[in-house]
C-alpha cells in the first residue's frame, strides 16, 4: 500500500484543539505517524502547509438515493411534501434510480468533505452496493415499513444484506423500523428484538413533527419515545433522526448509545419549527444530518452545522452555539457510527480532509474553525481521503462525473415519464 506524507498542515482534531505544523503520515489506509519533520522516505508527499487536515465530516442521517429526486417536491409543507409529491413518486422508483441516485451523492459528499454516513432507505442492497463503488462508507439501514404488524419479511431482508456485506469494512447494516408511527408497536417490538440478537443497532424517525407526536398520543397514548421505550429500542444503539419535538419526559428515557441526527435545513423548509431541540441540545448526543436532498437539496454536512448555529443564535443568544461545541457536534457523528473514524491518532484509519482556506473565501485565518463553519464551501476542501484513498484530490473529484451525471439524467428522465403512483403510505 502507498504510503502518503500530508507535510505541514495545521491538525484540527474532533475536540476543535489546532496544532500547527505537523506531518500525517499515512499507510496502509491507516494514520501511521503524527508529527514534525516525519522522514518522507518511499511516501508521496502532499504539501499541506497553510492547510489545515481535520478528520472527514459525517453526516448521521441520510436519505442517499433521494438526490435522484432532487428538485421535485418544492415550496410545500411537510404534510404535502410526503404524501403527496414524495411517496407517490418513490412507489414507482427502482432498484437503478436508487443505485444512480446514491452515486449522485456520495459524489456530492465527496466533494464537500464528507466521508462517512447513516443511510436510511429501501432496496438498500442497491444503497450497498453504490456505496462501495464510491469509496465512502456507510452504516446502511434497510427502512422497514411495518403498519400491518409484520416485520418478518423485513427482518430476513435485514439478515440477508448482514451476511452478504459482513467484513466489509466501509459498509455497516443495521435495522432501519421507519418510525413509531410506521411500524406498529409490535413490529416495532420484534425489529428491536431481532436487532439486539444480530448484535447491531437501530437508525430510526422520531419526533419529526408537533402532529406526528399529537397523533401518538391519541392512538397510544404515548409519546414517540415512551413507544420506542416499551419496544427497548433504547436498550442498543440507536441512531434518532431529528427528535425535534422531545418534552423532559423524553429525555429521561434516552440511551447512552442514542445518537440524535439534526437536519435543520429541513426543518426550515418545510417550515416545522424549531421544536425543543434548541433548548436542550447540550444535553443530548446531538450530532448533524443531512436528511435526503428532496428536502435538503444537498450532502453538506458543514452548510446543516452552520444553519444549525444559526437557528440557535438568531433571538439573543449569540454568544451560545460555540465554534467549539458546533465542531464537536458534527464530529461526535463519527462515534454513533462502528467504523473508529473521526479521531486524528496513530491507527486510526485515514478518512480526512485536507482544507485550503488561504482563499479570497476564507482569509485572513485569525480563526480557522470560524473559517471552516461560518465561511468555507466545497470549494476549499482540497482533498478528501476514505481509508487512505483520495477521492478528491487537488480540488478535483478522482472518478470522472460524466458517466454519473448521464446515468442520473436518463434515471430522471424515467421518474419524471412514469409520474406519481399510489402510495400505500401516509401520516
Ligand atoms: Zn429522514
Amino acid at each position: 500500500m502507498d504510503k502518503l506524507l500530508l507535510r505541514g498542515g495545521t491538525l484540527l482534531d474532533e475536540e476543535a484543539r489546532l496544532t500547527r505544523d505537523t506531518d500525517l503520515l499515512v499507510e496502509g489506509g491507516v494514520i501511521a505517524a503524527l508529527g514534525q519533520n516525519l522522514d518522507p522516505a518511499g511516501a508521496r508527499v502532499a504539501d499541506c502547509a497553510g492547510m489545515v487536515v481535520s478528520p472527514g465530516l459525517p453526516v448521521l442521517h441520510a436519505h442517499s438515493p433521494m438526490h435522484i429526486l432532487r428538485g421535485l417536491a418544492e415550496d410545500v409543507d411537510a404534510d404535502d411534501w410526503f404524501n403527496k409529491e414524495i411517496w407517490p413518486y418513490e412507489s414507482k422508483i427502482t432498484p437503478e434510480d436508487i443505485y444512480w441516485g446514491t452515486r449522485l451523492c456520495c459524489a456530492e459528499m465527496a466533494d464537500c468533505g464528507v466521508t462517512v454516513f447513516a443511510d436510511h432507505y429501501f432496496e438498500a442492497e442497491s444503497v450497498a452496493r453504490a456505496v462501495r463503488d464510491s469509496g465512502l462508507r456507510a452504516d446502511i439501514a434497510s427502512t422497514a415499513f411495518a403498519m400491518d404488524g409484520d416485520a418478518a419479511g423485513d427482518i430476513a431482508e435485514t439478515r440477508r444484506l448482514l451476511g452478504l456485506f459482513a467484513g466489509d469494512d466501509r459498509v455497516r447494516i443495521r435495522y432501519g423500523p421507519h418510525s413509531t408511527y410506521l411500524c406498529t408497536p409490535q413490529a416495532l417490538g420484534d425489529l428491536v428484538a431481532a436487532a439486539k440478537a444480530d448484535g447491531v443497532g437501530i437508525h430510526i424517525h422520531m419526533s419529526e413533527s408537533q402532529e406526528e407526536e399529537r397523533a401518538s398520543l391519541r392512538l397510544y397514548g404515548k409519546s414517540h419515545c415512551q413507544v420506542l421505550d416499551a419496544a427497548g429500542g433504547f436498550g442498543l444503539p440507536c441512531i434518532m433522526a431529528h427528535g425535534l419535538w422531545m418534552t423532559e419526559e423524553d429525555l429521561a428515557l434516552l440511551g447512552p448509545d442514542t445518537f440524535v441526527a439534526a437536519c435543520p435545513k429541513t426543518y426550515l423548509k418545510l417550515g416545522m419549527g424549531r421544536g425543543t431541540l434548541w433548548d436542550h441540545w447540550q444535553r443530548l448526543n446531538l450530532c448533524i444530518g443531512t436528511d435526503g436532498a428532496a428536502s435538503s437539496n444537498t450532502v453538506s454536512a458543514l452548510e446543516q452545522a452552520r444553519l444549525f448555529a444559526l437557528v440557535g443564535k438568531l433571538e439573543g443568544r449569540a454568544a451560545e452555539f460555540r465554534l467549539e461545541d458546533i465542531w464537536r457536534m458534527l464530529m461526535r457523528g463519527h462515534r454513533a457510527m462502528d467504523f473508529g473514524t473521526g479521531v486524528l491518532g496513530v491507527g486510526a484509519p485515514a478518512d480526512l480532509v485536507v482544507w485550503d482556506l488561504n482563499d479570497p473565501g476564507t482569509a485572513p485565518l485569525y480563526n480557522p474553525l470560524a473559517a471552516i463553519l461560518y465561511s468555507a464551501d466545497r470549494t476549499n476542501v482540497r482533498h478528501t481521503l476514505v481509508a487512505g484513498r483520495f477521492l478528491k484530490r487537488d480540488g478535483k473529484p478522482v472518478q470522472d462525473p460524466a458517466e454519473l451525471l448521464a446515468q442520473a439524467d436518463r434515471c430522471a428522465r424515467g421518474i419524471s415519464a412514469r409520474g406519481k403512483g399510489v402510495s400505500r403510505l401516509f401520516f
